[in-house]
């Protein structure tokens, strides 16, 4: 089967690329450099061995995806390309919701054209409101999105459950993200983030190798085990091995599919610094700031319908996830620019 991946330069599509074809599937790639570089494809093909086709082309141009559709048979399309810093999504609006509402109607206008009649989407936990119990469940409510960002993959979905329900036939499977983490173990590929990382881990990561001074920890006063705040942080290995399992369901079965993928377990800001003190052997600067606005004191997911129902979960420690993301940063501190 081949599959066409969207995005695929970028931190979790290198990642779902080398598990693609390490599962023995073809992959044909897009991505147009917003947020990424061309070095990244290069190493994925170098740990794999083989030279997929890769387009540098902005996804939201038809006659360049029909092109694509026309030379390759794709009979899945996983789209990962997007715009995600929360921060500038609440200064550039627009930008954010015609990149990434253009991109999925482009491309599921194009799989019509063409009968492409399976769809993967990257959404993210963020859909959910803030006003929701813990664990989170696919169930439990959306909307009340706090950012652009946010909305924008609240409304990509709207937009794919809606064609999905008007097409007979046509499947897709909408994952939400947590908080993916960690990097390839052999250190080649992993988390480059083109400015000042809005997320703790690469904040963290970039401080341990200097390129950055200390790390804000924003809020100790939150109703926690230690007063900072808690996540569901997830290898990035793990989680592009929730796209296999998203693949062969969709063999099996039409209409949509929502799964949150997670690891089920909160983490906090001092622990994972913690924990990723005890894999660099470095210590990390670290001062207490204000809350940062918008963000939840807890965030973790249940993890029971994506195991019942697409036979996955997460199988990677935080210390897998210090480890390998360590590798990565002491072997490139300046990412994929070194
Ligand atoms: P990333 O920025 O590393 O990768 C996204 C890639 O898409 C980049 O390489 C970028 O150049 C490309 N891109 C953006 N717009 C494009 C366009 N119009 N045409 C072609 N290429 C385009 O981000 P990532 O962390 O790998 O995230 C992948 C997807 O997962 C995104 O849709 C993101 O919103 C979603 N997601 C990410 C997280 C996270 O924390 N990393 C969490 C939840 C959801
Ligand atoms: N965080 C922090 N310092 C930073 C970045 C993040 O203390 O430099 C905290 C943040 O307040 C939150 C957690 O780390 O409690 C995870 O933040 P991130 O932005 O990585 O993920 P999100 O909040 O989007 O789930």
């Amino acid at each position: 089967m081949t599959i066409f991946v969207t995005g695929g330069a970028g931190y979790i599509g290198t990642h779902v690329i080398l598990q693609l074809i390490e599962q023995g599937y073809d992959v044909v790639a897009a991505d147009n450099f917003a947020n990424s570089k061309p070095e990244a494809i290069a190493r994925v093909k170098a740990l794999c061995g083989y030279d997929f086709p890769f387009y540098e082309m902005d996804v939201r141009d038809c006659n360049r995806l029909s092109d694509i559709f026309t030379a390759h048979h794709i009979e899945c399309v996983i789209h990962l390309a997007g715009l995600k810093a929360v921060g500038e999504s609440i200064s550039k609006p627009l930008e954010y919701y015609t990149n990434n509402l253009d991109s999925t109607i482009e491309i599921l206008s194009a799989m019509k054209r063409y009968g492409i009649r399976k769809f993967i989407f990257s959404s993210s936990a963020t859909v959910y409101s803030g006003e929701n119990d813990m664990p989170l469940t696919e169930d439990s409510h959306t909307g009340s999105c706090a950012n652009p960002y946010g909305w924008s993959k609240f409304m990509c979905e709207q937009i794919i459950s809606d064609f999905t329900h008007a097409n007979n036939g046509f499947s897709a499977v909408l994952l939400r993200y947590f908080n993916p983490i960690g990097a390839h173990e052999s250190g080649k590929i992993g988390e480059d983030p083109q400015d000042i990382p809005n997320n703790l881990m690469p904040f963290i990561a970039q401080t341990t190798v200097g390129r950055l001074p200390f790390l804000n920890i924003y809020g100790n006063d939150y109703n926690t085990s230690d007063g900072t705040g808690v996540r569901d942080y997830i290898h990035v290995t793990d989680l592009a091995a929730g796209h296999v399992s998203a693949i062969k369901h969709l063999d099996t079965h039409d209409g949509i599919g929502i799964y949150n993928l997670g690891t089920g377990v909160g983490v906090s800001v001092l622990e994972l610094v913690s924990a990723f003190e005890d894999a660099s052997g470095v210590g990390i600067k670290k001062k207490i700031a204000a809350r940062r606005p918008g963000d939840l004191a807890i965030c973790y997911t249940s993890t029971t319908k994506a195991k019942i129902e697409l036979g996955w979960e997460a199988k990677k420690s935080i210390r897998d996830c210090c480890i390998d993301t360590w590798r990565w940063q002491k072997n490139n501190p300046h990412g994929y620019e070194t």
